[in-house]
């Protein structure tokens, strides 16, 4: 095909939407940052809607061989270590979504999509490209670098993150809003880990102004633990805030917890090294203009960072690729695409889903974090109807296929 697509960030999002792409075989450049292909050390939970779209693509079997598919999800209270609810992942999982609910290193899904998109021909990976300004006609794109190389294409698509620069050409700027959480995040062999601990469940620790989640990856070699407190980076706190690379001390963290039940506080004190992140997100999507405009286009963190309560950043950002995808495969001609017209589309079918996801983990943040009657009712709710608050068919059953 005589076109070619501009992808802009070499993260999961990125790479899905090269991967979704490429399968049909358009040519494209994925524009990355950074010196290598990489992700951070850290874990991430894919609800059965991330693996559909996995499957979809062909890399089930890759999925199978490095996540792991925890038998529950298990809430806990963080003081008292009450088990507050339950809902079985697993085969009942795999039973009402027919996908299970995997749980995978970061980089283990980043490589498995990597992989994936090498093999396709027609698909150019520039590393250590950084990309300055974007402008957009109604016949091209065209890019510029930040060393000076300008490049022109038909379309783009911005997957850029949290700090998106597509997003400031295409959108009134705006920097995404703090969100005054902090993430403790780090991984913990299982073998270094108290027997008692080593579970195959997805763990979730509720306490006032809190929450501590952890879950095996790498079919359970290694645990990956993120704990959440209110707080912002400060002194002590050098490194900048878009940055993972900020090192953070258990001290702090235990400090910020203040005090917890002897499992977790167990739990917590085995891991060796901590990693700090200050949160942030936007406000839910207000409309299809928030997520294309003619040949520009955002996806993943670029188009709606969220807080990470439902667990679904990443698999937004598979299922807004999947959509592109999709809509490529269905168009009318074999040789060209209509890219102001498919764009559209896709706006149109992924903005509400994800305001919704966006304004569901908003909400779950307040409940995990809270304190007095809220908190009761909460707890009062998970007694009585816990596998049924926990879970989400209407996001489970997705990705949506794309409006008309
Ligand atoms: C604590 C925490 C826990 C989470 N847990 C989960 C979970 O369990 N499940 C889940 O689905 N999601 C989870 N998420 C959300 C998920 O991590 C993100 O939504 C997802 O990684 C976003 O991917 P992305 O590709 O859109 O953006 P990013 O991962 O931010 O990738 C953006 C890429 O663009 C590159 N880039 C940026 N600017 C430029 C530029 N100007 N030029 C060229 N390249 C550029 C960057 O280097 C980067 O490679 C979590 C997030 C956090 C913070």
């Amino acid at each position: 095909m005589n076109q070619h697509v501009w992808v802009v960030g070499g993260g999961i999002g990125g790479l899905g939407c090269a991967l979704a792409i490429a399968r049909e075989g358009v040519p494209l450049t994925v524009v990355e940052q950074a010196a290598a292909f990489g992700e951070v050390g850290a874990g991430l939970q894919l609800g059965p809607n991330a693996v559909r779209v996995l499957n979809d693509w062909g890399l089930g079997e890759g999925l199978r061989a490095c996540a792991a598919f925890p038998e529950a999800l298990r809430v806990r209270d963080a003081r008292s270590a009450r088990t507050l609810g339950q809902m079985p992942l697993g085969r009942s999982m795999l039973a009402r979504y027919g996908q299970p609910y995997a749980t995978v290193h970061r980089a283990d899904l980043h490589r498995l999509l990597l992989d994936a998109v090498q093999t396709r021909t027609a698909t150019r990976l520039m590393l250590n490209t950084r990309l300055a300004g974007v402008d957009a006609s109604a016949a091209a794109v065209r890019l510029t670098t930040e060393s000076g190389q300008v490049f022109a294409g038909d379309a783009l698509v911005g997957c850029d993150g949290l700090w998106s620069r597509v997003r400031s050409a295409l959108l009134v700027p705006e920097p995404a809003r703090p969100t005054g959480h902090l993430a403790y995040r780090g991984m913990v062999a299982q073998r270094d880990l108290p027997i008692g601990l080593r579970s195959p469940v997805v763990t979730a620790w509720l306490g006032p102004r809190l929450h501590v989640v952890h879950y095996p990856v790498r079919g359970g070699a290694w645990f990956n633990v993120v704990a959440v407190v209110h707080g912002r980076l400060g002194q002590g706190h050098a490194a900048p805030s878009q940055s993972w690379s900020h090192d953070a001390r258990l001290e702090d963290l235990m400090r910020a917890l203040g005090p917890v039940a002897a499992p977790l506080h167990d739990m917590l004190a085995v891991v060796p090294e901590w990693k700090l992140w200050a949160l942030h997100d936007r406000p839910p999507v207000q409309g299809p203009h928030e997520h294309a405009r003619g040949r520009l286009a955002l996806l993943g963190d670029a188009a709606h960072p969220m807080r990470p309560y439902l667990a679904q950043g990443a698999a937004m950002a598979l299922e807004d690729a999947w959509t592109i995808g999709r809509l490529v495969q269905d168009r009318p001609s074999r040789d060209s695409v209509d890219w102001p017209a498919l764009l559209a589309r896709y706006a149109r079918t992924r903005w509400m889903r994800n305001a919704r996801v966006q304004a569901r983990s908003q909400r779950n943040g307040t409940v995990f974090h809270a304190q007095g009657l809220l908190r009761v009712g909460r707890n009062l709710g998970l007694k009585v109807a816990g596998p049924r608050l926990m879970d989400s068919p209407w996001l489970y059953s997705g990705p949506p296929h794309p409006v008309p």
